[in-house]
């Protein structure tokens, strides 16, 4: 599932494409991805401009000219394509958008995932329960840890809780263990400060690494675009059971904790 870094890199390469770009077509080929009859989302958007795009922890914000948004949620398997063209027979796609310079949006993918046509009303409801982002500036180290010393979880399934930190799941989670050399499993109230603050700090440098990469999903945005799914063969632990750990050698390890994917090694990562 797409996270933090592949939205924000979704975000950043989308904004200056399609920010004052009227709606001027719509295709709808699977009408259980929208949250309305076809033909009022139709008449609705025709003749919207987008006026830019926002994100909020795994979601994406398209704001109307209306006062509307579209809210995607790319949740599993979804993913974006931008251009002339679809990268694909246009049936293949959920929902298209086209723009009056004759670029379209392609959705695709969207089987768990949506994109709804909602008022700002609700999105303040919809996100109201959405913890922090993880570069929220009054999110210091300080309010970092207190927020950490008050939870009973585990560090993964706080980490990925998003209620605490908003855009973080199960590869980056794991990936930010490693770089604090924390193990995944580690009672989030028992740690130590200067352990949280090793958290807090490979939380902002693997997903800053991550973005500028391009994150790990490996659908290219437009037929230029080189980057995306460059973050792919940099994961050190996540989806890599029983290779070597780059750093000391050992097997990376793979277990299941409250129901999600874990992958860590058992060496570098000794509980703190
Ligand atoms: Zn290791």
């Amino acid at each position: 599932m797409p996270e933090w870094p592949e939205m924000e890199h979704y975000r950043t390469q989308l904004s200056p494409l399609i920010s004052g770009q009227k709606v001027t077509g719509i295709v709808v080929n699977r009408p259980a991805t929208i949250n309305e009859p076809v033909d009022v989302f139709t008449t609705a958007l025709i003749g919207r401009s987008i006026l830019f795009v926002e994100r909020r922890g795994k979601h994406l914000l398209f704001h109307l000219d209306d006062g509307n948004r579209l809210h995607l949620h790319l949740m599993l398997g979804g993913w974006l394509a931008y251009g002339e063209h679809g990268p694909k027979k246009d049936s293949h796609f959920q929902v298209i958008l086209t723009f009056g310079d004759g670029f379209s949006l392609y959705f695709g993918g969207l089987r768990l995932g949506y994109l709804h046509r909602i008022s700002a009303k609700v999105v303040i409801e919809q996100m109201k329960e959405l913890g922090p982002d993880p570069f929220d500036s009054r999110l210091t180290l300080e309010a970092f840890h207190n927020r950490m010393a008050g939870k009973r979880g585990r560090l993964k399934t706080t980490l990925t809780d998003q209620r605490f930190l908003a855009g973080i799941g199960n590869c980056y989670s794991d990936e930010i263990c490693f770089d604090a050399r924390v193990h995944p499993a580690f009672a989030v109230n028992k740690l130590d400060p200067s352990v949280s603050e090793r958290i807090y700090r490979s939380m902002h440098k693997v997903l800053q690494e991550a973005k500028e990469a391009g994150g790990y999903m490996d659908h290219p945005l437009t037929p230029e675009d080189t980057v995306t799914g460059g973050y792919n063969n940099q994961c050190r632990v996540y989806d890599r059971q029983g290779e070597p750990c780059y750093d000391c050698g050992n097997e990376i390890k793979f277990e299941t904790l409250a129901g999600r994917k874990m992958f860590f090694c058992p060496n570098c990562q000794k509980d703190s």
